[in-house]
């Protein structure tokens, strides 16, 4: 690490220690999201990381923004995974194919934490297949008219600038995957419509959403690069995305290997803490080479992505790696506490319902190991 992104990484573990930790039990309770705190985290520069100063952005690089993601998520997940898709998703994909105009109106109030980004692909019949998805936009008079539903939008009703994929082919002419644009969406535009909060296992204090667009007219000037390559730049999109759930998964592991070690050391059994059994310390140490090795791959990704190099397979492999790390060690993490591990006073509960879902979202482990058997393959 370079003396910059161990600050950056510093600051983000304070912020995380004073403002997240203390609160992500009550917000899981209440499955509510603190919205104040995106203000806050905006006022770091956090909610525009990798948004060019002149955008009023940090302009950082992907490391930093990834190790300060990380810290977040050893906060709260919940939190973490609201900033992830922000600074991932809608803002990357804007600052790599929008407008001088698009990127001025949009990029400086997200890069402030004013507005939140989202990003809708998913719908309730095309999830892994998203290429398959039906919401469409039909052409009129100086923009788009767009109808249907979409699903699972993480800030998609408490955020401000959605980019959603629709088709743009016509229903004689279906051009598969060469067929969808991607739309910016302010949420507050007629015909945007929120549906119920899902009631979720774990992260429960992120927004999950349905929306649906209902003669939702949507002006040229908020079109995003050629309407026909919305899901190619979707899946360039995922490629940070991924690195960003990567990054989220290893601070969930990461705070469950602390509260492991912390509570063997504790905890007395047959008259020793349980940390001076053997059988412990292997788990322990399995736990901690784990969580090292995906921050290992993690890096690597974040490497490729800063030299200019393709990312797809390392964030896949970055992707695949942590998520399924989080899942192992918040597992064992559990097992270390025992029956008190399964009670929601103590964290390894949460932590381990936090887990589950990066192993889901933007490219189950499944898809992930398509796309790593796939690139394997690329000259
Ligand atoms: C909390 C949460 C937040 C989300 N946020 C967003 C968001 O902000 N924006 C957004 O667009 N989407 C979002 N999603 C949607 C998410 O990306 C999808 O759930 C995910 O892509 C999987 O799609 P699916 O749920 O329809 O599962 P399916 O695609 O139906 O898959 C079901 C199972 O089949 C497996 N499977 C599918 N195809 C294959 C295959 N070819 N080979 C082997 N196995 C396969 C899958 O891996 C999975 O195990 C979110 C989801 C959740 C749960």
């Amino acid at each position: 690490m370079t003396p910059e992104q161990q600050q950056i990484r510093d600051l983000a573990r304070e912020f995380a220690r004073n403002e997240l930790r203390p609160h992500a039990e009550e917000w899981d309770r209440e499955a509510r999201f603190p919205r104040e705190v995106v203000q806050a985290l905006g006022e770091l520069g956090f909610m525009g990381m990798l948004i060019p100063e002149e955008y009023d952005g940090l302009g950082l690089d992907a490391t930093s923004y990834l190790l300060a993601l990380e810290q977040v998520a050893w906060g709260d997940a919940s939190v973490a995974v609201a900033m992830s898709v922000h600074n991932s998703l809608p803002t990357q994909m804007i600052l790599a194919q929008g407008t001088a105009e698009q990127k001025e109106r949009f990029l400086r109030p997200m890069a402030r934490g004013e507005w939140l980004g989202a990003f809708s692909l998913s719908e309730p019949d095309a999830g892994s297949d998203a290429a398959s998805l039906t919401a469409q936009a039909v052409r009129a008079d100086g923009g788009w008219v767009l109808n249907g539903a979409k699903a699972w939008v993480t800030n998609g009703g408490m955020g401000d600038v959605v980019i959603a994929m629709c088709r743009t082919d016509t229903p004689d002419d279906r051009r598969g995957a060469k067929g969808i644009g991607a739309f910016i969406l302010r949420t507050d535009a007629e015909g945007y419509l929120v549906g119920k909060k899902e009631d979720k296992m774990g992260q429960r204090a992120s927004e999950t959403v349905g929306i649906a667009f209902r003669d939702l007219f949507v002006p040229d000037g908020q079109v995003l690069g050629d309407p026909s390559m919305g899901f190619i730049y979707a899946l360039q999109g995922l490629d940070n995305g991924r690195m960003g759930i990567a990054a989220v998964a290893l601070g969930i592991a990461q705070a469950a290997l602390e509260h492991a070690v912390a509570y063997a050391g504790e905890r007395k059994q047959f008259g020793r803490p349980l940390r001076d059994f053997q059988g412990m310390q292997f788990k322990l140490a399995d736990m901690a080479v784990r969580v090292e090795a995906a921050r290992a791959l993690l890096v690597q990704a974040a490497a490729a992505k800063d030299a200019g190099e393709p990312v797809t397979r390392a964030a896949s492999v970055a992707k695949l790696f942590c998520t399924e790390t989080a899942m192992q060690v918040t597992t064992q993490a559990v097992q270390v506490f025992g029956g008190y591990g399964y009670m929601k006073e103590y964290p390894v509960e949460r932590l381990f319902r936090d887990a589950k879902v990066t192993e889901i979202y933007e490219g189950t482990s499944e898809i992930q190991r398509t796309v790593i058997a796939r690139e394997l393959y690329r000259a």
